[in-house]
């Protein structure tokens, strides 16, 4: 029988409409949660990125800005923006968007964002709690990732993951989530050797590697779990594809994502997740 396929679409829906109507019932009078994202430069993809997550915020209600600055805006002026968002009492999430045009200092800027309003999770405060076992802001792709799971029951504990990537964004958080969910964790990577061996071990693997087709049916066991994270955009046909093979995945796994329509969608609903979560945890918001 073909692997099932995870609907992320619908899930990431049903995600978005619960904190629609969670901002819909603020009493009267007190402010929605707020987010601004930072866009240095132009660059068209992250335009896109930018553009998708303003219109969901706006849409499950709350307070949404896009603060565009040129692509030659300096160092110094990138931080004192960021610091100003981070002093403003009616901003909750503050996201800077990577990547940042060459030459600005990503590891700074993320530095400058307030661990409290940092919805995107990658400040090292926040790194290091997910690291240590106690997360708080958890970047929302591996969130999304774990959401899926959640709510097509199926429990990572005692199972073998395999997550393939290991980018501070995606790949190294994820595989801490799965292992704080109980699951007995691998981390694979360029440098790995015989990758199918390991994945072929795998009751949940992951793939985050952007490299279209790298997983095929040889990389699976039977019966397992397929999450796609990976997104390329293929230069002939122009559509979005994932890292799976799923011509040859399919007939092996039990369930997997597809690309467009799995854990994509799910990663803006986590932002907002967590960005209600900043809001909820400043002082004289509930
Ligand atoms: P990244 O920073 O480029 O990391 C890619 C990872 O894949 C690296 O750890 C790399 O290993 C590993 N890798 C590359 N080739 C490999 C191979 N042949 N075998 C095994 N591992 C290999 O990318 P990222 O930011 O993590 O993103 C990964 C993919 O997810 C991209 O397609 C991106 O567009 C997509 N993405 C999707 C979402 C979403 O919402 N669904 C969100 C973020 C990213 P090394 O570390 O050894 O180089």
């Amino acid at each position: 029988m073909p692997a099932r396929l995870i609907d992320g679409s619908a899930h990431a829906r049903a995600i978005r409409e619960e904190i629609r109507l969670a901002v819909s019932r603020l009493p009267a009078g007190r402010r929605p949660p707020s987010i601004t994202v930072i866009q240095v430069g132009d660059d068209p993809a992250s335009t896109v990125y930018v553009r998708n997550k303003h219109r969901a915020a706006e849409a499950t209600g709350f307070r949404s800005a896009i603060l565009q600055l040129p692509a030659s805006t300096s160092q110094v002026d990138l931080l004192e923006r960021i610091r100003a968002l981070g002093r403003d009492p009616d901003v909750d999430g503050i996201l800077v968007q990577m990547p940042l045009p060459d030459g600005l200092d990503a590891n700074e800027a993320l530095e400058a964002i307030p661990p409290s309003k940092d919805v995107d999770g990658l400040h090292p405060y926040n790194a290091g709690r997910l690291a240590q076992g106690n997360p708080t802001f958890v970047p929302a792709t591996p969130l999304g990732v774990l959401e899926l799971l959640r709510r097509e029951r199926i429990d990572p504990t005692g199972r073998h993951a395999v997550v393939v990537g290991r980018s501070r964004l995606v790949g190294r958080p994820l595989a801490l989530l799965l292992l704080q969910n109980h699951a007995t964790v691998t981390i694979c990577h360029s440098q790995t050797v015989d990758l199918p061996a390991i994945t072929r071990t795998a009751d949940i693997l992951v793939a985050a590697t952007g490299r279209p087709g790298l997983i095929t049916g040889d990389h699976v066991k039977p019966g397992a779990v397929v999450m796609d994270v990976g997104i390329t955009r293929d230069p002939v046909t122009n559509r979005l594809v994932g890292d799976l093979e799923r011509p040859t995945v399919d007939p092996v796994a039990s369930a997997v994502t597809p690309v467009p329509g799995g854990v994509g969608p799910m990663t803006v609903a986590m932002l907002l997740v967590n960005t209600l979560r900043a809001y909820r945890q400043r002082p004289g918001q509930a």
